[in-house]
């Protein structure tokens, strides 16, 4: 069809300069096509099968996956693949409010918008942190204001790799201000839709279950790669049972926010599993750290101040002009931007980039 002819010219040209978002482009998930014949729905629980057209054995898989990864309690976890990183966010301080229905939320300023929306979706109560020039909780904002109110609930939606400087808060600096003033009853989201995903592997994990997480999201379409948007949230399962109801309709218990889910969703994430392992996973999360400490350099050499946090792939830089921002897709947020070096980016892409930047400073 003339449409979606001239429509995939578009995509495919516009896809030659995009860098400024975080999603993995090396993918290949033909084996998987043939499953795009059957509509196959992963509706409610994972680990309570509903009719036989779904993909839960699957899903199961990719959960076990990154429970190990994220090191849950083996006997006490539970997830579930959602529709992504905002799902999984809403999914956590679904939960939290659940256990501490008077708890306070603490976020800070660089949080991503899905936080603020969902808080407001369960009426909950926060404040706002405020964050340290990298994006990181300003650790004396959140002591005061959590000293100011000793006697609620604490929840933090902490940032595993914030959105515009992936900036990660630090869950041990978190833990220990909430032990000097002897709050009891606290809650630990992370947020690692970008980041989350490949930390563990570089061994760079202070945020899992072990660390005092209660719960996890990561997105799947940004490290793994997916042609469509999914994620996985993780949470200890003693909490996720004063949630789940018993739908007779369904055969399933409605533990998840969406009735239907994608069972494709979890064959991606199970098939990209497969397909590179953990060794496979770190080999490509450390090529795109050396891909983001080469632009580093470029950059710098023609006189860019660019920075980035410790084992970030994203790459901030002062807002360059209109012009290249348009043609490369930044993200730009006050007067910086970013490029992210994900998987199938290359070392000639990036230097395309540089030497576009160099010529239209
Ligand atoms: C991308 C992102 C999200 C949202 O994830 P989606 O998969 O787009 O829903 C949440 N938090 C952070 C830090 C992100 O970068």
């Amino acid at each position: 069809m003339e449409r979606l002819d001239s429509f995939i010219k578009k995509i495919e040209e516009r896809s030659k300069t995009y860098i400024g978002y975080p999603v993995a482009t090396d993918y290949d998930y033909k084996e998987l096509y043939p499953f795009l014949e059957y509509s196959l729905n992963n509706v409610g629980d994972p680990f309570i099968a509903s009719n036989d057209m779904q993909a839960k054995e699957f899903e199961r898989e990719v959960i076990e996956f990154f429970s190990e990864i994220f090191k849950a309690p083996v006997d006490n976890h539970w997830g579930y693949v959602t529709n992504g990183g905002s799902e999984g966010n809403l999914y956590g301080l679904y939960v939290a409010r659940e256990i501490y229905p008077t708890g306070m939320v603490y976020y800070t300023e660089s949080t991503h918008y899905s936080v603020q929306k969902n808080i407001h979706l369960l009426n909950m109560e926060s404040i706002v942190i405020r964050s340290q020039p990298n994006g990181e909780m300003d650790y004396e904002d959140f002591e005061v204001t959590l000293q100011m109110n000793r006697h609620r609930p604490v929840i933090v939606m902490a940032n595993i790799g914030t959105t515009m400087t992936e900036a990660k808060d630090s869950i041990p600096i978190i833990r220990n201000y909430l032990k000097k003033y002897a709050i009891k009853s606290s809650y630990i989201h992370c947020d690692g839709a970008l980041a989350g995903a490949y930390l563990p592997l570089l061994g760079d994990d202070d945020f899992n279950f072990e660390h005092g997480a209660d719960s996890i999201a990561i997105s799947g379409h940004k490290f793994f790669g997916s042609p469509i948007s999914n994620g996985l949230v993780l949470v200890k399962k003693s909490y996720k049972e004063r949630i789940g109801r018993a739908i007779p309709y369904i055969g399933t218990l409605d533990t998840t926010i969406p009735g239907s889910r994608s069972g494709i969703n979890s064959m991606i994430l199970w098939y990209a599993i497969q397909k590179w392992g953990k060794e496979g996973m770190l080999k490509r999360a450390k090529n795109c750290l050396e891909n983001a400490a080469f632009l580093r350099e470029k950059l710098n050499e023609i006189g860019i101040a660019a920075w980035s946090n410790p084992n970030a792939l994203t790459v901030v830089f002062p807002k360059p002009t209109v012009h290249i921002c348009k043609k490369w897709q930044l993200a730009t947020e006050n007067e910086i931007a970013h490029v992210i070096c994900m998987p199938g980016i290359t070392k000639e892409k990036l230097m395309e980039f540089v030497d576009d930047l160099k010529m239209n400073k």
